[in-house]
């Protein structure tokens, strides 16, 4: 490509301060340096992530910052040492990576990365400790590896996964951060046998994607639970077959799934991050064979307390990151999911908007509309 070791001048969206619109600018986009791919970005959409960091509230501040990290593009340029990809090559930029090298990478079970795994805190590239992108000279942050709200971003070869070119990158978009977190959470690491009943607490992006794992996993029982009954309509095309409110309830939520299940469900996934959920969710499951898998990140002081006869009676809890799925060995295999029509994608995407109004997409986050937002680069 002719822009190949060259800065690329493009528009991306900055954020120059907390809770702020972001305003399109100019930026400069310095070449990628070794182990590192330039990419152009097609499509992205927003995720709670980006909101969270981007407000700042309990957070470190990082600005002026590029947001942005479920995305689809293409290879521009690669540079020294990168041999799995190649420019054209079509990619998901993943927020968290795999270095393929590291006692995590090694290990069959886990999907840590030591060197690549999610840091909110970092603004610059691993490699050197700078920044890719600047305006007039003065640098402008990264956001955790990805930033994809620019129409070309840099980031560690690690962190992109190479996906087959016919997918629609539109769609496939979205599965490079809260949708696969909440079907790996359900297929990966819930794991519910045929024909068995699953609990989704938190019906939010994550949690309908839970329920769609359970759905694909062929579960004949998926109980929605969550305090806002506006999710339920939607939550029926995702599988859900069953809604519970805690609210319309005096009793323990547990207690009142215990009395639909014969005892308790065989799987619960709890995607709230409430610290009374993640309890419910694994005391609501039935002893001896009953798994709870927590997804919702809780609050910094949060404590888990239940009854460690719990435990004893056979019950199992786990957590799980990015649902288990190591990025770059396992993401194309989930694009590969929705080619075959097992895994439906377009029902998650509620809205799209051009590049020049990604602040609607904030909005619409904020009035809680819609699951997913894609923000279209070109046009
Ligand atoms: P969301 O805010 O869209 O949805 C959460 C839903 O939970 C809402 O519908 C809300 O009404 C419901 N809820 C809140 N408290 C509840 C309670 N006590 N009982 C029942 N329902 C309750 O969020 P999301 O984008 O779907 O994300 C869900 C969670 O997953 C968040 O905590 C997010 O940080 C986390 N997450 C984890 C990972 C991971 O790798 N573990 C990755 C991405 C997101
Ligand atoms: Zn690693």
């Amino acid at each position: 490509m002719e822009t190949a070791g060259k800065v690329i001048k493009c528009k991306a969206a900055v954020a120059w301060e907390a809770g702020k619109p972001l305003s399109i600018e100019e930026v400069e986009v310095a070449p990628p340096q070794a182990m590192e791919v330039r990419v152009k970005i097609l499509y992205t959409s927003l995720c709670h992530t980006d909101v969270y960091f981007w407000e700042a509230k309990g957070q470190t501040p990082v600005f002026p910052r590029i947001f942005g990290h479920e995305a689809g593009g293409i290879i521009e340029s690669v540079g020294e040492g990168v041999t799995d990809v190649a420019p054209g090559d079509h990619v998901l930029p993943v927020f968290t990576g795999e270095c393929k090298e590291c006692p995590h990478c090694k290990s069959a079970e886990s999907n840590m990365c030591d060197l690549l795994r999610i840091n909110t805190d970092r603004g610059v590239m691993i490699g050197d400790g700078k920044s890719r992108f600047s305006i007039n000279g003065k640098p402008i942050y990264h956001f955790v590896g990805t930033s994809t709200f620019s129409e070309y971003t840099v980031m560690h070869v690690g962190c992109v996964a190479k996906i087959n070119p016919e997918a629609p990158l539109d769609k496939v978009c979205i599965l490079s951060c809260g949708i696969s977190t909440g079907l790996g959470a359900t297929i990966n690491v819930a794991k519910p046998p045929k024909g068995s009943t699953v609990a989704i607490f938190g019906l939010g992006a994550v949690g309908l994607a839970a329920a769609e794992g359970a759905r694909i996993a062929g579960a004949s029982r998926i109980i929605g639970v969550d305090l806002n009954p506006s999710r339920f309509e939607e939550a029926r095309k995702f599988g859900c077959t069953e809604f519970v409110n805690p609210k319309d309830h005096n009793k323990p939520v547990q207690q009142v799934l215990a009395e639909m299940t014969n005892g308790g469900v065989d799987r619960s996934v709890e995607c709230t991050g409430n610290i009374n959920a993640m309890i419910q969710a694994f005391e609501c499951v039935h002893d001896g064979w009953g798994v709870a898998v927590l997804v919702g990140v809780p609050h910094k002081d949060a404590e888990f307390k239940t009854h460690p006869m719990n435990f004893l009676n056979e019950r199992t809890l786990k957590g799980t990151f990015f649902g288990n799925y190591k990025p770059r060995t396992d993401l194309p295999n989930v694009v590969e999911l929705y080619m075959k029509k097992e895994l439906e994608v377009e029902k998650f995407i509620t809205h799209s908007v051009p590049f020049a109004e990604i602040n609607k997409a904030f909005d619409l986050m904020a009035k809680g509309e819609g699951i997913r937002c894609i923000i279209r680069m070109e046009n």
